[in-house]
């Protein structure tokens, strides 16, 4: 994202922006609470912008309707549906605002001056344009932004990416220069895994944008893993929120702890597949075909295994996202004897389950600490993958659960 073009050059600490997930604005009495939230800021002087995404399920549902007309509609008549979701929860907080007395507006992500890379369903934002905004809050109204949306250079709407509200409010709060950013969600903050698996996980008072990166991008989908890149750019911290319970919650920022703690959460992500290339030859640029091919498809892959070779054949197993794993067997399967090798095969009923904590680098004997927990908890480990503050394993999609629960059980409960 670039810099803003019209924003002052010091923080704004008038500014409050504040993002509603889709439970939070689920139906007229969740509205009403939205309102009052939004007021108690605004009654108290602030100039408040308020990022929405859509109620309750509506982005499923119209994944749904669009599959019932085409099995295979183009990303960017889909980005066209789902942006609409968002422009319902806009208006009618806006009309709920209105009906309390109080003067608001709703824009969407173009209005908003949201430019976006040209890719659609999975847009970066590029610059936000905040002029309107900005006039919209000097006439002391309320702007109510749709979330998870933006414009390419060729004016068509797109998307960010599911979650992408967060990121919304995040860039809109650094491009505002606001002091930080305040999402509300179903959850009161972030804890050391999702509480809806583990109901004894702890919340954490604070935790570090490095930490909380790794943990969103491993499956933590209380946040949109790009709104805490963004965050932890321009060092704005990020409130974690419950809607519904004045409480105080979690706070996303910039730590220097001193003792960094070993594990600080455990994530777990479904939304992955396994994908092997059997009987590869074992020589030189199989690997480089295989991933060139992939990566020019904008297709990311994540665990990477290669077996040892034998009888001059191997293995080369890795995970995609399961919305690419069509696209990427399509591709590798008219590969298979240019390379010399035996089939591709998938398998979309896995999960990846991961500990996340700064401290790991400095500690000896955490990964076969993991490793017995899961061993003890007789989970089988398909896939393993390590960084400094990370290490992942990728099981069968039945023991995800278990797998949580073990290493949430090894390393925070003890
Ligand atoms: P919203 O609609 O408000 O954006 P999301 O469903 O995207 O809400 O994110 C909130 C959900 O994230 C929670 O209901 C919880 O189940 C899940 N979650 C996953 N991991 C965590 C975690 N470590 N801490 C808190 N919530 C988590
Ligand atoms: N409505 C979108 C989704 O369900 C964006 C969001 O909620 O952040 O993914
Ligand atoms: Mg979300």
């Amino acid at each position: 994202m670039n810099q803003a073009k019209n924003v002052a050059s010091t923080t704004d600490s008038d500014i409050v922006v504040m993002k509603f997930g889709g439970s939070s604005v689920a139906d007229n009495n969740k509205l009403k609470n939205v309102a009052s939230r939004v007021i108690d800021h605004y009654d108290a002087g602030k100039k408040v912008v308020v990022v929405v995404s859509a109620q309750g399920d509506t982005t499923d549902d119209l994944l749904e309707k669009a599959a019932q007309v085409n099995p295979n509609p183009s990303k960017r008549e889909m980005d066209v549906l789902l942006s609409t979701g968002e422009q319902i929860s806009m208006s009618l907080l806006a009309m709920t605002l209105e009906n309390m007395g109080k003067n608001a507006v709703s824009i969407t992500g173009w209005q908003a001056g949201i430019k976006t890379e040209d890719k659609y369903s999975n847009a970066r934002i590029i610059s936000i344009d905040v002029s309107r905004i900005m006039q919209e809050l000097n006439n002391n109204k309320i702007v109510i932004v749709a979330g998870f949306q933006g414009i390419n250079s060729i004016g068509d709407i797109t998307t960010l990416g599911r979650g992408g509200s967060d990121t919304t409010a995040v860039a809109l709060a650094c491009e505002l220069k606001a002091e930080f950013c305040e999402i509300y969600t179903d959850v009161d903050g972030v804890y050391t895994t999702d509480p809806r698996i583990v109901p004894n996980a702890k919340k954490l008072t604070d935790i570090s944008y490095d930490e909380m990166l790794e943990l969103a991008s491993l499956g933590a989908n209380v946040l949109h893993n790009r709104s805490v890149e963004l965050a932890m750019k321009y060092n704005l911290p990020i409130k974690v929120l419950s809607s519904f319970e004045r409480i105080s919650g979690t706070i996303v920022k910039e730590m220097n702890q001193v003792e960094k703690l070993v594990v600080r959460g455990v994530a777990r992500d479904n939304n992955t597949s396994r994908i092997s290339v059997i009987g590869v030859p074992d020589e030189p640029g199989e690997a480089f075909q295989i991933f060139d091919t992939l990566a020019k498809a904008n297709i990311n892959v994540d665990l990477i295994i290669q077996s040892v070779g034998q009888n001059h054949s191997k293995n080369v197993s890795f995970t995609v996202a399961k919305s690419d794993r069509a696209e990427a067997i399509k591709l590798l399967e008219p590969m298979v004897e240019k390379l010399g090798a035996l089939k591709v095969n998938y398998n979309d009923d896995v999960s990846k389950v991961s500990i996340v904590g700064a401290g790991m680098v400095a500690n000896c004997g955490v990964a076969a600490a993991a490793f017995k927990a899961l061993s003890d908890a007789s989970i089988n480990i398909k896939m393993i993958a390590t960084s400094e503050i990370k290490i992942s394993v990728l099981v069968d999609e039945k023991d995800g659960e278990g797998a949580v629960k073990a290493l949430h059980n090894a390393f925070i409960e003890e």
